[in-house]
């Protein structure tokens, strides 16, 4: 039988993709790889992974992101069983040191 995906309302990144240079620091620094570039503009690749805690706006030169509430999945807390400890905490560092993270 089909798994019924119910939605919940919660805090979400959202993008302004009129503020969006394409930089891709959010991409490398989200602990859970939930962003990508898409056209050159940040987008949110599932919003299952989107842990909504908002660490990827201190790195945003053009403060392009923002958390909103909205209706989303909730959250896949498996996905934090598909990232090393050491990577996690590589990416959570750059939220403090974004001048270090490279252009994708
Ligand atoms: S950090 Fe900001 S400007 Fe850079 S890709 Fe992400 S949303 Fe766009």
């Amino acid at each position: 039988m089909a798994k019924i995906k119910t939605k919940i309302k919660r805090m979400m990144i959202a993008i302004d993709t009129e503020r969006c240079i394409g930089c891709g620091k959010c991409v490398n620094s989200c602990p859970t790889n939930a962003l990508e570039l898409v056209d050159g503009k940040a987008h949110l690749k599932d919003e299952k992974i989107c842990d909504g805690f908002g660490s990827c706006i201190a790195v945003c030169p053009t403060n392009a992101l923002y958390i909103e509430e909205r209706d989303a999945e909730p959250f896949d807390w498996s996905i934090l069983n598909t990232i090393s400890f050491e990577d996690f905490l590589d990416k959570l560092s750059k939220h403090y040191r974004p001048e270090e993270i490279k252009q994708p």
